[in-house]
Formats: structure tokens, sequence, C-alpha cells
């Protein structure tokens, strides 16, 4: 036996048994100086008398390895005639088939006999997994064939024809149910299959030396009918009697079992529910676009349609197309500067395409394809392709809220409901009377503009809990794995390839559920106590008016989001923010071109610094993200999204590098070459995103700089560095102020309950948030005197960490035994000790708090401070909060949506016993499936509850009585 360790080098203790065992096979074995056969137990071979059939030696590759003689054989395989043999002819096993030794397989009675078999012998090509068969058989003409054609003949033994009339060839139900597999599991394309399956059945198959009949063509088709079928099947299209043509838009398509669907999953009375908790019956979607799923225009193609267009995931062609075309090409500002330079909404390169990308919608929870929400796109990321898709994707749910995460959202969400009434009329939807929330995915939000972010990023909306509208990206992962295979092919393959895909996805992502919503509800508890304590933290330094006050300006933005933004700044910066910096210069630019100056690009340079200032921001958070040590699985991945995404955004930058900064484009490539030399080894990986040059002009050398950069380019960046400054020292000091208010509080209040609990409180929050503004400070700052010389803005000096230190505050190097000192110290207080010095500015105070603009509006400030962190850690709170209520509910609505599948399938195998309209043998059927069904979801329902009621600790245990009495939400709320 292997040990687990080292399996390998244990087997070189046995690699030359297993050696001479794997050749002994191809020998007679223990039967070498006495053949006979395992069946009849007569002598075979040579020494068999002649005439006999046991003169002939036969082993079969599918019953097993024992001998058996002509007879037996023959007789042995009459019911399983896709078996290949081997026969031993001049003293080895040669290849053999059982239709070269005779066999004639009859048709209609499963290869038993019938009384009025069909004279005529006919061949037939069968696909198997084992290998592609040649096959000799009957048709049955008995009283049997009386309720079947031979078409229906080939399907009830389990094989379908390839076509409609004198089929040649067949697929076997396994070769089709392993395909759909191994393609939707692994990508394996209809031709590698079908290669594997020749070589399988004669290794030499591409010598020619035997011939074997081409099913590639029949296998494809087929193979896209069988899976077509099989969606069908289960989503109950053989149970109603009206048929398949009575299917409806998007049904093939398999739902979310946790996500709301009206009449199927919510409990009775939701739609009475207080305001308060209708985020609980909200529909959370997640658009976007993916441009690697292509497909190229094809020559002389034959029309394909897909089969049952419009009834999966993919939106209905004709109808969609109809609506493209008399839509007008689209001219929108975008206001959010920085993101506009950063997309690439309009792809460029569309030549020779017929489709240029796939616009999709999930429910950015469990990252499900909608029904219905998936649509090529033709010119980029079009409006009038992705207002369809979304409104198809809304399907036949009536729901009173819903949230809409795309990353282009602070643009698409402006004119949205005056372009609904552009849409087809059946697609229209009166959104009047219900809620509909648009966001940015929490990852993208970074490439917005700060202004932009804190209006739309989705951590902020109320109501989404923790989804982060980034799961979308992962289901482009899945998807890219088949853009390879499907961009030659015809249309209508290439819907019906990306369905099975699509179904597969949503089918595995349902099935995962139990472990996922268990696992997210473990950490959601466990986030919202801390998030509840830092709350708390920062809520008692606070005077309740003052909380009321702030509470109101919330409320108030909530429901009216043109108010001021509470979770932003009111204060006055001391100088020209990067925002007004940003207008200044856009204006100038505007003026230029007013004056005969042509700008060099659709994107202004503005933008485009803007863009580049943007990247170099989320790759601090990259890094932050990064440098934490202890990376969780769960962060990881984050982290790895976020790369994705810089990389995303970065390709379009390099593209106005073009433009704009030619320099940095010859240092790339400098870049690169440096790299190839150094790299003999090309296993060396390429840098991690926060690590990539991006190569503004303060980066540029110097000869670079002056002649590599267009325009004002230089003079344009040292502005926005100025007011980075600038507002990263503002910044800097409001963190400061609170976290001085919430020491001194801390300090002021030490009734022995002093919480030591150092790494989740906000006073800790608030001094990483300080370090990463440092760093902004830092870098702008060596950026400006890069671009204007190191005697330029005196006021703006050098940052030390000794700046950023508050007096009487605990160093970052504190040993466990300094801090367990000075706490007892402070209890020492209370009995007649030393008192506490307050924390203050340093003694000597730091120029920080001296600059310009600091210290007038100090008592502002401290308040104006407060006031966000405290609106801020309330909406954290809130945002856990409302997740762990999410995530019952989503379980609840999972065991829900299983019920009612249990009965729904009972309801139809009651209908198929009742139907006269049909045979026994097809009520059977209907019936068998049907229970089969009910069996299964009652499985997985007892399994789901089992798993949501494991005692993996506290947590999981109070989450099961939930789920078991689970509508206590009502019966408390009402
Ligand atoms: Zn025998
Ligand atoms: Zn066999
Ligand atoms: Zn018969
Ligand atoms: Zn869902
Ligand atoms: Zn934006």
């Amino acid at each position: 036996m292997y040990s687990q360790e080292e399996p390998m080098s244990e087997f070189a203790e046995v690699s030359q048994l297993y050696l001479d065992e794997t050749v002994r096979l191809h020998g007679l074995g223990y039967y070498s100086s006495h053949p006979c056969c395992a069946v009849c137990e007569q002598v075979v071979g040579e020494e068999a008398p002649a005439g006999s059939g046991r003169r002939r030696l036969f082993r079969c590759k599918d019953c097993g390895v024992f001998l058996q003689c002509f007879e037996c054989c023959l007789a042995r395989h009459s019911s399983s005639p896709l078996h290949f043999l081997e026969e031993w002819t001049d003293g080895h096993w040669r290849h053999t088939t059982l239709q070269s030794i005779g066999l004639v397989y009859q048709l209609g009675h499963e290869g038993f006999k019938c009384k009025f078999p069909d004279a005529l012998v006919r061949s037939l090509t069968v696909v198997h997994p084992n290998g592609i068969h040649e096959i000799k058989y009957r048709f049955c003409q008995c009283r049997r064939s009386d309720t079947c054609n031979n078409l229906q003949q080939l399907h009830r033994n389990g094989w379908f024809p390839a076509t409609k009339t004198d089929p040649d060839t067949a697929v076997s139900t396994q070769a089709l149910d392993l395909y759909r597999l191994l393609n939707v599991v692994g990508n394996l394309n209809a031709r590698d299959f079908i290669t594997s399956l020749e070589r399988l059945t004669d290794a030499t198959n591409s010598t020619g030396m035997n011939w074997l009949p081409d099913t590639y063509k029949a296998f494809l088709r087929v193979s896209r009918q069988s899976s077509f079928l099989q969606r069908a099947r289960r989503s109950a299209r053989a149970h109603d009697p009206n048929g398949l043509k009575a299917t409806k838009g998007g049904e093939l398509t398999p739902r979310c079992w946790p996500c709301p669907h009206t009449d199927r999953n919510l409990a009775p009375g939701w739609r009475e529910v207080d305001k308060e908790y209708r985020y609980l019956y909200r529909l959370i979607v997640a658009l976007d676009a993916n441009f690697k799923l292509k497909n190229r225009i094809r020559k002389n193609e034959h029309d394909d349609p897909s089969l049952g267009p419009g009834w999966g995931a993919f939106v209905e062609p004709r109808r969609y197309k109809k609506h493209l075309r008399k839509y007008v090409a689209e001219k929108d500002i975008s206001t959010c500067i920085a993101f506009a330079a950063l997309t690439q909404k309009e792809t460029r390169n569309t030549a020779g395409l017929r489709v240029s990308g796939v616009g999709g919608c999930v429910c950015a929870r469990h990252e499900c394809v909608r029904p219905n929400g998936m649509g090529d796109l033709q010119k980029g990321e079009r409006y009038a392709n992705m207002d369809y898709i979304l409104v198809s994707a809304l399907g036949d749910v009536d729901l009173k809220e819903y949230t809409v995460s795309y990353d282009i959202a602070c643009q698409w969400k402006k004119h949205f409901e005056a372009r609904m009434e552009k849409l087809p009329k059946a697609l229209q939807r009166d959104f009047s009377d219900v809620l509909v929330q648009c966001g940015l995915p929490v990852w993208h939000a970074l490439a917005h503009e700060e202004e932009c972010t804190n209006e739309n990023n989705l951590s902020l909306l109320p109501g989404v809990g923790k989804s982060d509208g980034e799961g979308i990206e992962r289901l482009w992962a899945i998807l890219n794995g088949i853009a390879f295979q499907t961009k030659e092919m015809s249309l209508g393959n290439r819907a019906d390839t990306m369905e099975d895909k699509l179904d597969s996805h949503n089918f595995l992502k349902n099935l995962g559920q139990g472990d996922a919503l268990r696992r997210r509800l473990v950490v959601a508890i466990a986030e919202r106590a801390r998030q509840v304590e830092a709350f708390k933290e920062i809520n008692k330094t606070i005077k309740p008016e003052k909380r009321a006050e702030w509470q109101a300006q919330i409320d108030r933005y909530l429901e009216d989001r043109s108010r001021p933004n509470p979770y932003l700044m009111a204060v006055p910066l001391d100088g020209p923010s990067e925002a007004d910096i940003r207008v200044k210069l856009r204006m100038e630019e505007q003026a230029d071109a007013a004056n005969g100056q042509a700008p060099l690009h659709a994107t202004s340079a503005t933008a485009f610094l803007t863009a580049g200032l943007q990247l170099e921001e989320t790759q601090y958070v990259s890094a932050g993200i990064a440098a934490k040590t202890q990376l969780t699985a769960d962060r990881q991945s984050k982290v790895e999204e976020h790369r994705i995404a810089f990389f995303a955004k970065l390709r379009p930058f390099r593209g106005l590098q073009e433009v704009y900064t030619p320099g940095a484009i010859r240092m790339l490539a400098k870049d690169a070459e440096a790299r190839a030399a150094a790299a003999t080894d090309t296993t060396v990986p390429a840098p991690a995103a926060e690590n990539i040059h991006l190569w503004l002009p303060s980066e540029l050398p110097a000869g670079e700089r002056t002649d590599g950069c267009k325009g004002n380019l230089v003079e344009m960046e040292a502005r926005l560095r100025e007011s980075q400054c600038t507002d990263s020292l503002s910044a800097i000091r409001l963190a400061l102020h609170s976290k001085r208010h919430l020491i001194n509080f801390r300090h002021g209040n030490i009734g022995g309950q002093m919480r030591m609990t150092r790494s989740h409180s906000l006073v800790d929050q608030l001094g990483i948030r300080v370090d990463a503004l440092a760093n902004k400070y830092r870098q702008a700052r060596e950026a400006l005197l890069v671009l204007r010389g190191q005697g330029y803005a005196p006021h703006l000096r050098k940052l030390e960490k000794a700046d950023l230190r508050l007096e009487g505050e605990e160093g970052e190097n504190d040993t466990e035994a300094d801090r367990s000192d000075r706490s007892a110290a402070r209890k020492l207080r209370g009995i007649g000790g030393r008192p506490v010095r307050e924390v203050g500015k340093s003694t000597v105070l730091s120029w920080i708090w001296t600059a310009k603009g600091a210290l007038d509006s100090e008592e502002e400030e401290l308040h104006e401070s407060l006031r966000i962190e405290w609106s801020r850690a309330k909406a954290r709170k809130k945002r856990w909060e409302e997740e762990v209520e999410l995530l019952r509910e989503e379980m609840r609505r999972v065991i829900r949506y299983l019920e009612w599948e249990v009965e729904t399938w009972g309801a139809r195998a009651a209908a198929a016993t009742a139907r006269a309209d049909i045979m026994e043998d097809a009520r059977s059927g209907l019936r068998g499936y049907a229970l089969a069904q009910v069996a299964l979801h009652r499985k997985l329902s007892d399994h789901f509850r089992g798993e949501w009621s494991m005692n993996i600790n506290e947590a999981t245990t109070q989450l099961t009585t939930d789920v078991v009495n689970f509508d206590t939400l009502f019966t408390t709320s009402t």
C-alpha cells in the first residue's frame, strides 16, 4: 500500500512487477497450458474437436478477461451488441467484432427473439463510449411493431438516430451523456471526442489501413439535439400536454434556488412585509459584457438556427435583432471621466466579426445566469443591447425591489427610464411603484472617480448586504473556456453549445448552495459581531442630539439621492481639490479645441491622466490587501479578482499612452527587453498588478518627459499632483481628529470594561487608513517635485511617521507587556493613581497641524470627520446585519424551492397517470421520470437541511433553529 506522502517513490519498488503483469494480459495467462471456455467449461483451442466451434478462442473487452468459445461468445452477446472482442490468432490477441463473427442484433426485443423479424439485415454505425461499432441488425415486424415505427425502435433501444429516414448512424445514450459532460466540464469539442473514439477503436485509424466510417457530422447534430431534449425534459416539457411548442421564454434554463421567484419560494405574505424588511425579497442582478466570446463571419453558411431559440439563457434572436436594427447610434457624454478612459465600451476592431461579444445578466449573489439573460453584441457594449438583456432577464418575477450592479452604472442609469420606452412593448415594465437601485461592483468602483464611488459603490447601498457584484467575472472565466471552439461555429451551434455550458453552470451553482450558504453565514455572523462592536465604540462617544441629527441626514439622503451625501466631507479644503483641478483642466482643453487646436484623441488628455491616477490608486489598494499577512482563501480570491479587473483597465490605458505619451511606450519596450534578457527561464511570472510600472509622465526619465509627452501633459500632471497632496493632507487630518477623539474617550472612560481587542477596533481601522493616505501623499509629493523641481511648494513638507503619531498613543511596536503595564496604570488611576494624560497632538506640533488652512476650522473639521466615521461605521454594521438576514432568507428559499419541486413533480406524476390521450407505456415513462425528480429533490432538500444543522460552532447551530422555524420573521414583525 502507498503511504500518503511518497506514492511515486514507493511505486519504484513495484514498477517492475506492474510492468510484467500488464504484459501478461497479452497472453493466455493461467490457461496458457490448458485453455478452456469459462462459460461451458469445455476445452478450447487446438485440442478441441474440429468443427465444434470450440476451436476458436475469444475474449471480450467489455465482459471481462475470461476466455469464451465461439458458441458461448455469440450466445452471450445477443443482447450486448456493443462489446468489442479479441480472438486468439497466430499466438496473439487480435481485435475483432461481433458483427464479423455473425451477430445480427434483433431490435424491438432488446436482442431477444422476435417471432416475425424483418427479413432484411441492415447495417448501422453506432457511436458508443468504448468506440465506433458497425453492427448488423433487423427491425421487428411482429405485433410489438404495431405501435412504433423504425425510428422509435432505435430510440427504444437507447440509440439516437442521426437522420429521420434510413439512418445509417446512431449514437448511444451513454456516448451522448459522456460527451455532454466532457464538453461542459472539460471543454472537449465534438471533433476531439470522435477522434479519440476512432483511435480507441483502432489505434492505426489515421493511416487508413482499416476503414472507419466518418461519424463526426452526424454526431455533432445528434449531440446538439439530445442535449436540447435533455434540457426540455428536465424543465417538464414532456409533461405538458400542449407539447414542446408551448415552451415559454427562458423556461429551459435552471432557476437559481436561493433567489426570489414569485409563487415558488417566497413565504406567503411577503408583499405585506414592513418597508424595512423588503430588501429580503429583492432580486440583485449583475450586468456585464464579455468581449472574448466572439464569432466570425463565415462564407456560404446555410441557415442553422439554434434549437428552441429564446427558450434558454439567450434571448430570442429574431425579436432582439429587430429591436437593434431600428436603434440609432447612441452618443453618451460621460461625466465620470476617469472611468470613461478606462472602459472599452465600444470595441474598435469588429472587422470580420458578426458577434463582437456577449452581454449577460446573472444573479449577483449566486452567479446563476438568468433565464433570457444573455445576448450577442454586435458593436461593443451598447445600451440598446444591454437594456434589452436586462429587462428580458428579469423575466416573470414580479417583485417590489431590484438592484442592478453594472460597472458603468453611473452613466447607464441616467436615462434608463427614458430608454425603456424604446424597448418592445412586450418587454416594457412599469417601475413606478418599484425600487430599482443601481450600483457599481465593489472592486470595479475603484476605477471611478471618488464622488461617483461614494454615490454608487454597491457596498454603500442599503439592502444589498455584502453582495459585491463581481461574480459575473467568474461566469465569464468559465465561458471563456469555450471561446475558442465557438469562435468559428455557426450561430445556432454556438448558441446551443453555450446553452449547455450555462445550463451545467447553473445546475452546479444550485447544488453547491448547501456548502456555500453555510460557509457564508458563519463568516457573516462573526463579521457582524465585529462591526457591531466597532460601531458601539464610536457611537458611545457621540452625544444623542448629534446622533439624531446625523441619522436624519442619512435618512434624507436615502430618500432622495440629490441631497448631500452623508458619507462625504462637507468641509471646504485648504486649496483646490483634485476634482476642481480636473474640471479646470477640462475647460482649458475645451477652450483650446474652440481655438482650433484639434484634440489628439476622443478621450481628452485630462481623462487620460485621471485614468492613470486612478489606476495608481487601485494599485495601493491591491498592495494593501495583498500585504495582510494572513490571506484567507476568500480574501485571496478577492485579490485575484481585483488584479484581473486592474489588467482589464490597464489595456485601454496603454492604448491612450500610445497617443499621449510615446515615451512611456518606449519605456515599456525597454522593460520587456530587460525582462526577456534576464529571464532565460520563461517560467518567471509576470509582475503582479501592484508592481506594474504605469509610466505616468512623472515616472519617465527626464529626456522622455520632455520629448515623449504630447501637449502640456507634464504641467497638467503637476497640477493634479499638487491637488492630490492637499486632498490627502486634509483627509489625514480628518482621520487623525477622529482617532484622537476615540482614544481620548476611551481613556476618559476606563471603568474596568476597557477592551483590549486591538485588531478590529475602529481606532486601528483609522490607523490603517491614515497609513494609506500618507502613502498617497508621499507618492503625489514625490511626483510633484520631480515635475516642478525640488524647491517647489515648501509648505508641502516631507511626511514622517512621527507626524502621524498622536501624543500618548500606543506605538505600533509596543509589546504585549508594555500594553498591559499601561492598562494596569490606567486602572490605578481609579484608585488614586497618576491620571493618564490626554492624547493630543504631539507636544511639538507636527507641521501638518499648522499647515495653511488647518487650524481655522478645527472644530468643524472634527465634527465632520466624526460624522463621516460614524455614518460609515453604521453603514458597515448595517450591511453585515443585512447579509446575515439575507443568507437566512436564502436558505429558507432554497428549501422552499426544493419543496416546490417535490410538490410540482408529484402533481405531474399524478397528472400523467390520469391522462387518457396517451398509451400506458408513455404514461409509465412520464410517471417514472416525475417520481425520480421527486426523489431527487427530496434527497437534496434533506441533504441541505442536514448541512445547515451541522454543529460546526454556535453560529451554525443557531442557524438551524432558524431554518426549522422558518417563518419567524413574519410572526415577529407583524
Ligand atoms: Zn463455451
Ligand atoms: Zn462481452
Ligand atoms: Zn418482434
Ligand atoms: Zn441567485
Ligand atoms: Zn462613475
